[in-house]
């Protein structure tokens, strides 16, 4: 069945333009594979016209199956002055291969006169004529009407003649964008109705957040009877952000009461809001709606109080409708389902009545408290569900390692030793590389390619270092804040100060693929090589793990 309303996500494009974001293409494919899994409809994996890891990720991308979503490359309507067969940006458009294509072009008179500086005619014929090239290359074309409701206010004949140039080339959905995040619902929802009377083809809305207005105005549109609407996994975007479709879609779902993302997807929604943080390297950020960990904490105690006694008093949903829960640490319900629902999508056959699971659950939760994090460690979590599910070994061991550095006049060079053993064999190797990790990966490898001739098509593909605010625990964080009794609050607070002021840790996460799936694997420690061998580890042992 068609949904109501489809979802375009454009994380990996307009997302990553977010300050502190900086996808390498490992990690766009990850997060692509993610949000296919989870069922958004579109994902725009980027602009091949302006990097060239864009147009990796699109080389790379192409070899994949995507079940559930379109890929869509994105791009800008033809150069002034250049036929459109002959703009290169426009010919990497079609050469990513995508069965979509998203291209912007101006809506705005301001835009054209003073940043394009052509005529109005010309603007009309850049958009028509790209439009027409991209449909003519059996492409579903995207038109993102830039400066869409600002372009309207100043100008609205001139504004709608550029939709209908976009129409009237073939586009398949013209979509309202709000560039400079400044409108307002009311506006939004008015200009679009306009539009719905005005153009036959299918309109959608993208929206910037500069005013906290992006989700609102985004909702605006989609009441009036836009059918599309894009935006990025927790907000991420330029400047305040794009509108943020962890919002979005339980809005839609369950405030409009409209089918978009399939019903099923909805409790994973928590889960794809942290994994992208973690692939990000970003903190989460609890005061999220609808998936940050304070979105259904309650703390004051006439609210606790009456939460216990009755759940809607106090909360606009059932928390668990988009995999949170009211307290998420005191509540071991939500770490239950969402281990379960990993545990699953990672080939394990667990459900709520293993017997197992309460130790996969205890066992996850102390590393948890150690600053162990398994949203984008997959890798991890499997071997830790293996081993209490199914008893299963380390097929090697680590025995010693050893790393050091040295530095001459030109450059600096590490050197790794790592023994490991196989059964009843040791076997010790050396390598050099231009980083501690980078010698530790060499060395390790090479001592397992002997018993493990697999591992040869394994390489680490990104590696991200987080050091763990304070050296605190989540757990005693919580107690401090959160408990009732005042005591138990007083010796949670002398141990965090006692903790602060110890060394502080470092997470490692190592992403590696085998060319054919990718897959996280985390470690933490005081010392970051360490920590990096244990992720290492953690990713080599995946690798050989045998399909469940
Ligand atoms: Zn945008």
């Amino acid at each position: 069945m068609k949904p109501q309303v489809e979802i375009y996500d454009t994380t990996l494009r307009d997302g990553s333009q977010g300050e502190g974001i900086n996808f390498s293409v490992a990690d766009k494919l990850r997060i692509a594979e993610k949000l296919d899994a989870f069922g958004v409809h579109y994902i725009e994996g980027g602009w091949p016209g302006s990097n060239p890891k864009d147009i990796e990720f699109f080389a790379q991308a192409k070899k994949r199956k995507f079940k559930n979503a379109k890929l869509a490359a994105f791009g800008s309507t033809r150069k002034k002055g250049v036929p459109v067969e002959q703009d290169d940006q426009v010919r990497l458009l079609i050469e990513a291969g995508t069965p979509v294509v998203t291209i912007y072009g101006k809506t705005s008179m301001l835009h054209v006169k003073e940043v394009l500086r052509c005529t109005p005619e010309e603007n009309l014929a850049m958009i028509g004529d790209t439009v027409k090239y991209l449909k003519d290359h059996s492409k579903f074309v995207i038109y993102d009407a830039e400066h869409a409701f600002d372009g309207y206010k100043l100008n609205a004949e001139y504004a709608l003649d550029t939709w209908r140039a976009a129409e009237n080339a073939g586009a398949d959905f013209v979509v309202l964008c709000d560039t400079n995040g400044g409108c307002l619902p009311a506006e939004v929802a008015a200009i679009t109705k306009t539009a719905l009377g005005k153009l036959n083809c299918k309109l959608g809305i993208h929206t910037h957040d500069d005013i906290g207005l992006g989700v609102a105005n985004a909702l605006a549109a989609l009441e009036t009877g836009a059918v599309h609407v894009q935006g990025t996994i927790n907000g991420y975007g330029e400047r305040t952000g794009n509108c943020n479709l962890t919002s979005v879609i339980p809005c839609v779902a369950l405030k409009l009461k409209k089918t978009s993302v399939p019903v099923k997807s909805l409790v994973k929604l928590k889960e794809l809001s942290g994994f992208v943080d973690e692939v990000a390297n970003l903190r989460h950020n609890p005061r999220l709606p609808w998936v940050g960990s304070a979105a259904f904490a309650h703390k004051g105690g006439a609210h606790v109080n009456a939460v216990q006694k009755l759940a809607s008093s106090y909360e606009h949903i059932d928390p668990s409708l988009v995999g949170n829960a009211r307290n998420v640490l005191i509540s071991d319900l939500a770490g239950r389902s969402n281990i379960v629902i990993k545990a699953q999508e990672l080939g394990f056959k667990l459900t709520n009545d293993t017997p197992e699971l309460k130790a996969i659950l205890n066992r996850v939760k102390e590393l948890e408290n150690q600053g162990y994090e398994f949203e984008a460690a997959e890798g991890s979590l499997a071997l830790l569900i293996g081993k209490t599910l199914k008893h299963r070994e380390s097929p090697f061991r680590v025995e010693t390692y050893h790393v050091s550095m040295r530095r001459d006049v030109k450059e600096s060079v590490c050197e790794a030793t790592v023994k490991v053993r196989v059964k009843n064999e040791t076997h010790q190797t050396v390598a050099e590389g231009d980083g501690p990790v980078n010698a530790l990966d060499g060395a390790l490898r090479l001592a397992l390619v002997k018993f493990f001739p697999k591992l040869k098509n394994v390489f680490l593909t990104d590696y991200k270092v987080r050091i763990l605010s304070e050296g605190i625990t989540p757990a005693l964080r919580e107690i401090r804040n959160k408990s009732a009794d005042l005591l138990e609050r007083q010796i949670a607070n002398v141990k965090l100060e006692r903790k602060a002021g110890t060394a502080s840790k470092t997470r490692v996460l190592i992403e590696s693929s085998d060319g054919k799936r990718e897959w996280g694997t985390v470690g933490v420690s005081e010392n970051i090589i360490e920590a990096s061998l244990q992720a290492l580890v953690g990713s080599m042992e995946f690798a050989l793990m045998k399909k469940t």
